[in-house]
């Protein structure tokens, strides 16, 4: 038996919300189901205005393009994310300013508030696993006079706005919440991915999901960024092939970002019944992995559900207690021969070349790399059986024996 570590939702559902895009509507590219898969975004995220695009990563550089942040600007990001969170802000030519997490692997808002400068424009909290992080304390910090005080107004997003923008990378954590409200609430702007091996996919895809304070008109923002994830263009290419609607006009220096409607027909099935078949799937499989962990002294089980929060339980962070780095490989390693695909999430940013090429150094962010030094990420997808569950926890244990208590 061999088990895979991430597998999307394929099935009839999909495949006829596909064959109905490819067969009865003839149209390809950002139109009809598009605007269907935003509609359900909101829905699920109790919001009223959600941009698709093809990237979270694009979602996030359409993001700073909009509030005006590019050089000499500085975003405070999590040192322990995935490496797009980073990347994001590098090519939109501002730098990030890396902080550690606490020991729940989300970004720790002490550490925010030592980094927040004069250079600060936006905060991009991780929501990692599915896990929300501390929105209120976040927005509280950005809220406060003194931090208002030091904020560079450039433009007319960051006048409106008038202090530094939270922009929640939710790439993990669509459909969890927080003190009652869904991702998507938390924060001025979230961005979801839909790549394919997060909760929800489109093959390739994101949305950008607004939350912004009264000074926003929400359908003039969403006017303006529909406009911008099309190189600028006021109309989209299905809009204008309408009778008479060819007039068209570039309105800023926007990015090619859109999301086809071939994408779009894979999330829109899957999007249907995530809240009431995929997501209690996932649920139960990180019950299960619980149950059996929880009896090990060696496990350290990660967070996924509290009175205050609910995960998205997009990734099972495992933790082996007191292991090295090298017996966590070794553990990998037995554990893949034998057919269980496992993973790490994430290598630290500060490991990686790019990164310590800009001089990011490992050794400033410890709880980083403590966390990730004895991770394994277990497999959480649709479908995953209980057979396949049991294997994947005896190989764990197998692997835990055989590598460490040997
Ligand atoms: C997947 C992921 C991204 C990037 O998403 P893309 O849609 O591939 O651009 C960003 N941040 C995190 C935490 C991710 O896991």
């Amino acid at each position: 038996m061999k088990i895979p570590f991430s597998l999307p939702v394929i099935d009839q559902d999909v495949i006829d919300e596909m064959n109905d895009t490819l067969i009865n509507t003839g149209w390809l590219t950002s139109g009809p189901k598009v605007i269907a898969l935003e509609k359900e975004i909101q829905k699920l995220t109790d919001t009223d205005t959600v941009i698709c695009v093809n990237s979270w990563t694009s979602g996030a550089m359409l993001t700073l393009r909009w509030f005006g942040v590019g050089a000499g600007d500085e975003v405070i990001i999590p040192s322990y994310t995935y490496s797009a969170t980073a990347l994001a802000v590098l090519n939109m030519g501002a730098t990030p300013v890396m902080v550690d997490v606490k020991d729940d692997f989300t970004i720790d808002p002490e550490n925010i508030k030592k980094a927040i400068t004069e250079k600060t424009k936006a905060i991009f909290p991780v929501d990692m696993a599915g896990w929300p992080c501390d929105y209120d304390s976040i927005m509280e910090l950005v809220s406060s006079d003194e931090v208002k005080a030091k904020f560079n107004v450039q433009g007319k997003q960051q006048e409106k706005l008038n202090r530094i923008l939270v922009m929640a990378d939710a790439a993990h954590s669509i459909g969890a919440h927080s003190y009652g409200k869904p991702v998507g609430r938390l924060a001025d702007i979230t961005v979801f991915s839909l790549h394919s091996v997060k909760n929800i996919t489109t093959g390739e895809g994101g949305a950008i999901c607004l939350n912004l304070p009264e000074s926003f008109d929400h359908t003039e923002e969403y006017t303006y960024l529909k406009a911008l994830s099309l190189n600028g263009q006021n109309k989209s290419a299905f809009e204008k092939n309408q009778p008479g609607a060819w007039k068209y006009d570039i309105i800023d220096q926007g990015l090619k970002v859109n999301l086809p409607d071939i994408c779009a027909s894979v999330g829109l099935a899957q999007i249907k019944k995530y809240k009431s078949e995929l997501l209690p799937e996932r649920k139960s499989i990180f019950q299960y992995y619980d149950r059996f962990f929880k009896e090990k002294n060696w496990a350290l089980l990660p967070p996924s559900i509290n009175e205050s929060k609910e995960s998205s339980y997009h990734l099972y962070l495992l933790r082996i207690s007191g292991i090295s780095e090298t017996q966590r490989d070794e553990m990998i390693h037995y554990i893949s021969t034998n057919g269980v695909g496992v993973n790490v999430h994430y290598i630290p940013m500060p490991m990686l070349t790019l990164f310590k090429n800009l001089g990011y150094q490992i050794a400033d962010y410890p709880n980083t790399y403590k966390l990730y030094a004895n991770e394994i990420s277990l497999p959480v997808y649709n479908n995953l059986s209980e057979v396949e569950l049991k294997m994947v926890c005896a190989m764990v244990e197998e692997a835990y024996n055989k590598v460490v208590a040997k």
